[in-house]
C-alpha cells in the first residue's frame, strides 16, 4: 500500500512542479531504487535556520555534483567580455587582506556607519550559506524582509531564488548569497554610486575569502557594479565574463522574474550554463 504524503510535502512537490513546468520542463523520472528520499532531502530540509551562524570553513566540505533535470548548455568559450570603461577601478584601492574569512569580514564591518545607508536599517544583511561555495550569488540590496531577519533573499523573490537553485540541484546550503549593500536602502530604490563605493569593498572581500569557481549576478546593480560598466544587463546577459580570475555570470533578477515570468526561460538557460561550468552531472536516461 503506498505511503501516504503528509499535505505540507504535497504542496511543496506542487510548487516545485509548477515551477519546473514554468521553465518548461515537463518530464520526470522516477528513480525506484533511490525512492522519494532525494527529493525530501532536496526539497524539505530547511536551507538555514533564520538566526544561521557564519560558518567557520574548516568543517565543510565543497557541494558535490549532483544529479540534475536534462538540459543542454553552451560551452564557456562563448563568452563576449563586457569591455569595461577605462578610469579608476572601484575595487583598485581594495588592499587583499592575507588569510581573510568570512568571520574577520564580518568584524571589520561591526555596526557599520560608513554610509547613510545605515540611517534606516534594523539589521544588517552581510550574507548567508557555505564559507567555500562553489557559487556565489550577488543581488542589489536587501528588502523589507531580509532587513528585518537580517538575511538574504528570504523575501518572495528569495523563494524563487531557492527555487532557481534547488532546480540545479543544489541547496541554499550548498551556495552564498549576498548583495553589493549590506543594509536596505530607503523605499527599496537602488543604491547610490557612494553607498555601493562604500560598501562594495567587503562584497570584494566576502568573494576572495570565498573564492568560488563561478559568481552569478543577479540583477544589473550586481552586474554592473562587479563590472563596472555601464551596458545594460540584456546585452550581456547570459554569457561568461572573467572577473578576477572567477567565471562571472549576469542574469535576470528574480524580483524581475516575479514580474515577468516569462523571463525565468532565459535566466533557465542562464543557470544551465553554470551547471556546466561546475562540472554537475546530467541525468542518466532511466531504462523502463
Ligand atoms: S550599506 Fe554597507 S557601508 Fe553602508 S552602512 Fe551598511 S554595511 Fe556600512
Amino acid at each position: 500500500m503506498p505511503e501516504s504524503i503528509p499535505e505540507s510535502l504535497q504542496a511543496r512537490i506542487e510548487e516545485r512542479l509548477r515551477y519546473y513546468e514554468d521553465l518548461g520542463i515537463r518530464l520526470f523520472y522516477r528513480d525506484r531504487a533511490a525512492s522519494g528520499a532525494s527529493l525530501a532531502t532536496s526539497a524539505l530540509t530547511p536551507s538555514q535556520a533564520p538566526s544561521a551562524p557564519i560558518r567557520e570553513e574548516s568543517s565543510l566540505p565543497r557541494p558535490k555534483s549532483k544529479v540534475m533535470v536534462p538540459v543542454s548548455a553552451e560551452p564557456a568559450s562563448r563568452a563576449t567580455p563586457v569591455v569595461v570603461p577605462s578610469g579608476p577601478s572601484l575595487f583598485e584601492a581594495v588592499e587583499k587582506v592575507k588569510d581573510d574569512t568570512l568571520v574577520k569580514i564580518r568584524e571589520d564591518l561591526g555596526d557599520c556607519t560608513r554610509c547613510k545607508l545605515h540611517k534606516g536599517r534594523n539589521k544588517i544583511v552581510f550574507g548567508d550559506g557555505h564559507p567555500k561555495a562553489e557559487l556565489v550569488f550577488v543581488g542589489e540590496g536587501p528588502g523589507a524582509d531580509e532587513d528585518a531577519q537580517g538575511l538574504p533573499f528570504v523575501g518572495r523573490a528569495g523563494k524563487l531564488l531557492t527555487q532557481m537553485i534547488e532546480a540545479m540541484g543544489l541547496q541554499r546550503k550548498d551556495v552564498y548569497i549576498c548583495n553589493v549593500v549590506k543594509c536596505r536602502p530607503p523605499e527599496n530604490r537602488a543604491p547610490e554610486p557612494d553607498e555601493v563605493k562604500t560598501c562594495s569593498p567587503y562584497l570584494l572581500r566576502q568573494i576572495d575569502a570565498i573564492h568560488p569557481k563561478v559568481i552569478v549576478c543577479l540583477g544589473a546593480v550586481a552586474a554592473k557594479t562587479l563590472l563596472e560598466t555601464t551596458r545594460g544587463i540584456s546585452q550581456f546577459r547570459g554569457e561568461w565574463q572573467e572577473w578576477r580570475g572567477h567565471k562571472l555570470m549576469a542574469t535576470y533578477h528574480p524580483a524581475y522574474l516575479l514580474r515577468n515570468p516569462p523571463a525565468k526561460a532565459d535566466v533557465w538557460k542562464d543557470l544551465q550554463k553554470v551547471m556546466a561550468e561546475l562540472g554537475l552531472q546530467l541525468p542518466k536516461k532511466k531504462s523502463s
